[in-house]
């Protein structure tokens, strides 16, 4: 950050200003640590998002890099941390920013609320829940799947007829479908959920695959690595997997290839 911040120490160093004195509590001089930590109205916020074990740590280091170095490096450790710190910086200076300059209309009334939401869409990742059936091995398919939004809304769905194949092709090529559905969705940050375990270690892990899933494999990989998504493919036990079943089984039934749904088709679980 290189204390480049235009909080009312720097302004004054800078002579655009004759006082030092923090605009929202007015009672200590404004420098970045003041601003971005310290002052009581973004320490009582940033209170309810470090977590326990960071606290102290986090409010008693002078350095602000060392805050924002820390708070990646828990990347892994605390998710929502480090997307938080990051945000809240960002929020406050601009409600500071809207109480200096403007009249502050903007400031939403419920902080906390509102930053929640902020982090909620940070994470941002739509997710697809995406399931292939087969009555009979091989035998008549069928391939199902929805996006969801981070608040589970229903986004899109879609349903396959895929003809006389296996199961494992039929989830393999619903995949495949519901990639390139997001691909034209712009959705590029992508929540996998699949009930089918062979499958997920095939895509994770290339786990004991053959033609014709091969093919199949190959085509969602390349779709995934152009495209420079984040997908990440989890198991979903099959009772958490209700919809997609119920499309996938939609799918079996229905004469035409392809199906799409705007909005929740009647008797989706
Ligand atoms: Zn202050």
């Amino acid at each position: 950050m290189h204390d480049r911040v235009l909080c009312n120490v720097n302004r004054e160093k800078r002579n655009l200003n004759d006082d030092k004195t923090c605009p929202i509590c007015k009672n200590e001089e404004e420098d970045l640590l003041h601003k971005l930590r310290d002052c009581p109205h973004v320490r009582y916020i940033l209170t309810n998002f470090c977590p326990t074990e960071m606290r102290n740590n986090f409010f008693n280091e002078s350095c602000i890099q060392t805050c924002l170095e820390n708070c990646l490096k828990n990347q892994r450790v605390d998710e929502t941390w480090s997307i938080a710190f990051p945000l809240i910086c960002w929020w406050t200076w601009r409600w500071r920013n809207q109480i200096v300059f403007k009249d502050g209309v903007d400031i939403p009334v419920n902080k906390l609320k509102f930053l929640w939401g902020k982090i909620r869409e940070a994470k941002a990742a739509i997710t697809l829940n995406t399931d292939g059936v087969a009555r009979g091995c091989p035998g008549q398919a069928g391939g199902g799947g929805l996006f969801q939004d981070y608040d589970g809304a229903f986004l899109v769905g879609f349903s396959l007829n895929l003809g006389h194949t296996t199961s494992i092709y039929a989830e393999l090529r619903d995949f495949l479908n519901g990639l390139r559905m997001a691909k034209e969705k712009g959705y590029k940050q992508l929540d996998v959920r699949m009930d089918s375990m062979a499958c997920v270690k095939i895509l994770n892990y290339h786990d004991n695959y053959k033609r014709p899933s091969l093919q199949v494999v190959k085509q969602c990989e390349a779709l995934i690595d152009n495209e420079e998504w984040i997908v990440i493919i989890t198991h979903y036990y099959r009772e958490a997997n209700l919809a997609a079943d119920w499309l996938a089984n939609t799918g079996a039934s229905q004469p035409e290839p392809t199906r799409r749904y705007n909005r929740p088709p009647t008797g989706l679980p």
